[in-house]
């Protein structure tokens, strides 16, 4: 642990020496005496070492200091190190001001100048004043610190990021702590962009993209080869396979993942239908196997890295990610698997997890026991997490968006929704917005026909508006299905007994897209079965065509 920090402020060079040297002289084994020359270089040294959580265990500073006296300069750091001990300097005509600071900003003692000598002087006092400090100081955290709101979606991506990828930090929430509160306001000049994250050396980023994080924390970023093989796009189970096999056959192979490894299934608390894990595995858990199992085989795994296009440069595919880069390979395979769509109105995000679901989240049910929720979609999907819900429930209340459930719903669901005695569907209704600080309590909704506003009394909010493949780097570039999902091998669509727009003699090979050379597996792929071994199953076997594409070229 870095040593506690003693801190002489002094505008008069020779005595700010004079007070360096007494205080090495005797404190240098425990602490290290650092020194500056003005109020305002003391409180920049103090907001410096706030942002590198490094303790400060004493001021000790001038009070007759142009700019900024010395009281005032107390005053400011007290905000950042409450804990630190702090000590005047004073002239004797200036005993009046430092007897006024006692109250004002808690000063611990203050000295009149010369201290000399300062066995008798200076460390009896120092010495009882440090010896407290040590009493009641806690070790500090010298990793990455995130200073945020729970109610900041950015402040929950940047602790997903680092936690996905394994990183330790620890997690400061503005709204408890002060201390933190005002080193954030020091350094941002305001609290409009969180998190605040805070590096050990001293640096900070605000609202930090996740390559942005990736390259500070020390993640890949950057490919390390001119030209590649393969370039995988994903890191969910179908990238993380692709990238053991490709590499584990000899393949220059990179994989881009722009938040974590792991994908949707890095999510899962437990996955329990994976061959081979008799008790189920965490996402987290099977994610990190798979990532150094990837890497112990040679495969690069850029972290925090967004591909935004695709580009033929034949016989070369070119990936262009968010920050400029280009990658050059062979082959490509697309892993971007899929998300469940969101609901974008005011008050959703903040909820979400605590009262917002998406999906039927079945561990959550039993927790709204007889209370009210809401299920948000008119799909099958929706009217079973209705009847799954309306088990637990006092009373289920689904909200649709068109006027009736015969177009999306098969009729048998329609028949046993409408004889459950506590779902109500109430149909023609936009959301508008959620309620509710720290848990929910209603959402808005607008009736289309006649613009009313009507407020839905609710704990929760289920949603099932589907779910929405990651390809829209590829739109226009690829053939997609009409949700989005990227068509394959037998699957595209045909003119002329070919695939539509097939620039080759031979067919397209298993998962191949309409661009030779490129390969879709996993979630992302139209027809695909969505299962963590089906997405590794296509992950590997879709190595297999791209050896197959390699020979070619
Ligand atoms: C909460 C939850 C629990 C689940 N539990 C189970 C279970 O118990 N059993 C089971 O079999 N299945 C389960 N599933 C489904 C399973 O997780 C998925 O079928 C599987 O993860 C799909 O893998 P994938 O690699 O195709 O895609 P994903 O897992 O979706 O991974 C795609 C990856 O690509 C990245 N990406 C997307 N776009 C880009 C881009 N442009 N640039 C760079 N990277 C990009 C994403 O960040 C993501 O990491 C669960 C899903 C969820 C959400």
């Amino acid at each position: 642990m870095a040593k506690p920090i003693i801190l002489a402020v002094d505008d008069d060079a020779t005595v700010l020496d004079a007070i360096e040297r007494d205080l090495r002289q005797h404190y240098r084994a425990d602490y290290r005496v650092m020194k500056a020359g003005s109020g305002a270089e003391g409180l920049d040294a103090a907001k410096e070492l706030a942002a590198r959580n490094t303790p400060v265990a004493l001021f000790l500073v001038d009070q007759r200091m142009p700019g900024m006296s010395g009281i005032e300069m107390l005053g400011e750091v007290m905000k950042l190190h409450p804990g630190s001990r702090r000590v005047l300097l004073t002239a004797y005509a200036d005993t009046d001001v430092a007897i006024a600071g006692i109250n004002s900003i808690g000063l611990d003692h203050y000295l009149m100048k010369p201290w000399d000598p300062p066995e008798l002087r200076l460390y009896p006092v120092l010495d009882d004043l440090l010896s407290e400090w040590r009493a009641r100081m806690r070790p500090s955290f010298e990793g990455i610190r995130v200073l945020g709101s729970q109610w900041s979606p950015e402040s929950f991506a940047v602790k997903e990021f680092l936690s996905g990828n394994r990183i330790p930090y620890e997690w400061v929430d503005l709204d408890l702590d002060g201390t933190a509160r005002a080193l954030a306001v020091s350094l941002t000049g305001d609290l409009t962009r969180l998190p605040v994250v805070l590096f050990p050396d001293g640096t900070h980023l605000v609202a930090p993209t996740s390559g942005e994080l990736a390259a500070k924390a020390g993640l890949q970023t950057q490919a390390q080869r001119p030209f590649y093989d393969v370039i995988i796009i994903g890191g969910g189970p179908a990238g993380l396979a692709n990238a053991v096999y490709a590499a584990s056959e000899g393949l220059r192979t990179v994989l881009v993942e722009q938040h974590a490894p792991g994908g949707q299934a890095g999510t899962s608390s437990l996955i329990e239908n994976y061959l081979g894990f008799p008790a189920g595995v965490t996402g987290a858990d099977l994610a990190q196997r798979a990532t150094a199992q990837a890497r112990r085989f040679g495969a690069e795994l850029l972290s925090g890295q967004r591909a935004v296009a695709l580009r033929r440069e034949d016989p070369y595919r070119v990936v262009v990610l968010a920050d400029g880069t280009e990658l050059t390979a062979y082959c490509v395979v697309i892993a971007t698997g899929m998300s469940a769509r969101t609901l974008d109105i005011p008050g959703a995000a903040p909820l979400q997890g605590i009262g917002v679901y998406y999906g039927v989240a079945m561990t959550e049910a039993a927790r709204y026991r007889a209370r009210d929720v809401c299920v948000v979609g008119g799909a099958n999907s929706a009217g079973q997490g209705a009847l799954f819900l309306s088990r637990y429930a006092r009373r289920v209340t689904m909200l649709v968006r068109a006027t009736g459930l015969e177009s999306s719903m098969s009729s048998y669901l329609i028949g046993r929704i409408r004889s459950a005695p506590n779902i109500e569907v109430v149909c023609g209704v936009d959301l508008e917005a959620v309620h509710g600080t720290g848990a929910m309590e209603g959402v808005v909704v607008k009736v289309a026909e006649s613009g009313a506003l009507r407020t839905i009394p609710a704990e929760a909010m289920f949603i099932f508006i589907g779910v929405q493949p990651h390809t829209e780097a590829f739109a226009g570039v690829l053939e997609r299905d009409e949700a989005g999902f990227v068509l394959t091998g037998s699957d595209l669509p045909q003119e002329h007994g070919r695939p539509r727009g097939w620039p080759l003699e031979r067919a397209p090979f298993m998962f191949e897209t309409s661009i030779p050379g490129v390969f879709a597996a996993g979630d992302v792929r139209g027809g695909s079965n969505r299962r963590v071994a089906a997405a590794v199953g296509e992950g590997s076997a879709a190595i297999y065509s791209v050896h197959r594409y390699l020979r070619t070229v």
